[in-house]
């Protein structure tokens, strides 16, 4: 993938190198006189309590192969950021941009707190994406779909729930499972997961036409990752054998499928992956 010259985000936080701590229980003699000093000042003496559950900052420890990553993940970023703005504008909509939190192993969202071995997830409640660069090892080595536009797939995945967030689609697919049985409620987010397959695939489509960041071998690189990921697949590698009951991402043949729609037709309307019966 063509990348190294495109435009950078202003919407990553790089939290790498922050320590999530649990609340202070105790804390001795100095918070005893902390939150005394506090409490005289006419302040809350809980806020001592609570100094404990902020990250502190510690010197990061990133290296320049990390650093790299981080450069590219806000330049897959931004392109996500140039090509749905325009979508949504040629829709009469406003794309209103989401945030990337960038963290090591452990991150509290305002959709909880997360250990990296989630993955990548994006948090509705403040429109963030968060993502542990050690997963990218993972996708390498463990899942074995390597290379950059598979990674660029990754976020533009996690783009593609954003969007789906400000279409209202994410909150209407919610109410509906709340009132169906399991193993609809997991069907239902099948297709969400598979539209935003499909959503990435489209910004590959948009960027790839007004960009050309397409670099031989790269869209095989994002299926090859489409596919690896694919709950089947995941599943398989985990217990051995597969209960398609319980998929909630989608196959990997599902996942390809869905990809490919969205790169060949560039046409966000084509991802209406609730409206097909589930193939
Ligand atoms: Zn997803």
């Amino acid at each position: 993938m063509r990348w190294q010259i495109g435009r950078r985000s202003e919407n990553v936080e790089d939290r790498r190198g922050s320590r999530i701590s649990a609340p202070v229980v105790g804390g001795g003699i100095g918070a005893v006189i902390l939150s005394l000093v506090v409490a005289l000042l006419g302040g809350d003496p809980s806020v001592i309590w609570q100094q404990g559950d902020r990250p502190t900052t510690e010197s990061p420890r990133t290296t320049q192969a990390q650093d790299k990553m981080a450069d590219f993940v806000s330049v897959v970023l931004a392109d996500t950021e140039d090509t749905w703005s325009s979508i949504f504008r040629q829709q009469g909509n406003t794309y209103v941009e989401p945030k990337l939190v960038l963290y090591s192993d452990a991150v509290k969202s305002a959709c909880g707190f997360a250990r990296s071995a989630v993955g990548p997830f994006y948090c509705p409640r403040d429109q963030t994406v968060y993502i542990d660069l050690s997963f990218y090892r993972d996708l390498k080595n463990k899942y074995q779909a390597p290379g950059d536009f598979a990674q660029a797939y990754v976020i533009a995945h996690e783009v593609g729930h954003h969007v789906q967030n400000l279409l209202g689609i994410s909150n209407k697919v919610q109410a509906m499972q709340s009132q169906v049985s399991e193993v609809e409620a997991n069907q239902l987010s099948v297709k969400l997961e598979l539209q935003a397959d499909c959503f990435a695939g489209v910004w590959a489509n948009r960027a790839e036409r007004s960009r050309q960041i397409l670099e031989q071998g790269d869209i095989e690189e994002a299926l090859n990752a489409a596919s690896s990921i694919g709950d089947d697949r995941l599943q398989e590698q985990a217990r051995g054998y597969i209960v398609p009951e319980s998929f909630t991402h989608g196959s990997s043949a599902q996942r390809v499928r869905w990809f490919k729609q969205g790169i060949q037709t560039g046409d966000s309307k084509q991802c209406n992956t609730f409206a097909t019966a589930s193939k």
